[in-house]
């Protein structure tokens, strides 16, 4: 069965029919503190007339640190340019990235914590005093090329805040981790995008999907996505309470948003009866990459409490045992 709950960006907004991607801070719900300060530097930065300081989010794959990138270049009126550091493979791409920006513009690197050393040490003085030093020819007749760059912005975006290198991290003068969405937040993001798809989610609907989302807008919108189906193939005018149920049931989406995955980690660790399991283990058992495990799985599950990180090693909390016991079995566990 398809991983419903599955974070890929593979199939993202490029694929929507419509653009769901908010276009501004009114679109953009959610993650008040982070707007909050967003917006006052920005603002300092337009009446200094600077291009603003370079700019860190981190935090799970999913929560909209590539939509927010966005909004503050066109808060800015810069351009943005985007690409991912497995992109970035010789000191040539990096200066043509950087050699090709105009000043104020912003660059944006996904998955920075994948960048290579090498290409990182032409980063930090392109970051620092927007220079690039790049060597021509090896042996004795190496030289050192300087090239100027006009100030720009660099917005990093990783789900590994603890990967990324010290003297990188030091290097961007705001650091932002993006939280997970309260369902209220995620209700309000389905309904919004339910408008721009012209196929109404009733309110009671946008909640259902919203409490099955994991936390997270890009989920929420690809459940949304998947619910319109069910409603258009029944000729229906609105997304009702009732289908909405009806079609994240046939997806196999759990009452609180857990998948297959999450299911089998929970049950893991419930069954080591409080003895900690370590990461590799885990990663065994559940035949799955440690950097995924605790990227994209564990997240979400420490935040809401079913599970803690040990020095040990990882447990399941009283929670996740209550869970197990009120349901008896795997089917009754989640319907709260
Ligand atoms: P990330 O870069 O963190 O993986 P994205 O920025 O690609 O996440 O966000 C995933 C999708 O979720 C986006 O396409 C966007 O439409 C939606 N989204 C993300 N954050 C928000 C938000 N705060 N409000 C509304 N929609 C959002």
């Amino acid at each position: 069965m398809e991983r419903m709950v599955e974070i890929e960006r593979f199939e993202d907004e490029s694929t929507y029919e419509v653009s769901l991607r908010p276009s501004g801070w009114d679109e953009y719900i959610g993650q008040e503190k982070i707007k909050k300060n967003l917006k006052v530097f920005i603002e300092a930065s337009k009446k200094r007339d600077e291009a603003l300081d370079h700019i860190l989010f981190f935090g799970p794959p999913g929560l909209g640190k590539t939509t927010i990138a966005n909004i503050i270049s066109s808060e800015m009126h810069a351009n943005i340019k985007t690409t991912a550091a497995p992109m970035i493979e010789k000191a040539g791409d990096l200066a043509a990235l950087l050699t090709n920006i105009e000043e104020g513009d912003i660059l944006f690197i996904d998955e920075i914590h994948r960048m290579s050393p090498a290409i990182e040490e032409i980063l930090y003085p392109a970051m620092e005093d927007f220079r690039l030093d790049i060597i021509i020819g090896s042996g004795p007749a190496a030289q050192t090329v300087k090239i100027d760059l006009p100030r720009f912005t660099l917005i990093g975006a990783t789900t590994r805040a603890g990967m990324l290198s010290n003297p990188l991290r030091e290097r961007f003068g705001m650091h932002f981790r993006m939280q997970f969405y309260t369902p209220e937040e995620l209700a309000q993001i389905v309904t919004q995008a339910s408008y721009k798809l012209e196929k109404v989610a009733q309110k009671e609907a946008a909640t259902e999907i919203a409490r099955r989302s994991r936390g997270t807008p890009r989920i929420a919108l690809r459940l949304l996505k998947r619910v319109r189906d069910f409603a258009e193939v029944l000729d229906e005018e609105e997304i009702s309470l009732e289908r909405a149920k009806y079609a994240l049931d046939q997806l196999g989406v759990n009452n609180l948003g857990f998948d297959e995955q999450d299911i089998q980690l929970l049950e893991l660790l419930v069954g080591a009866k409080n003895r900690p399991m370590g990461l590799s283990t885990i990663s065994a058992a559940l035949s799955e990459d440690e950097g995924t495990i605790e990227d994209v799985l564990e997240p979400y599950l420490i935040a809401n409490g079913y599970i803690e990180r040990t020095a040990r090693g990882r447990i399941a909390t009283q929670k996740s045992y209550e869970h197990f016991k009120l349901g008896g079995d795997r089917g009754g566990l989640f319907d709260e």
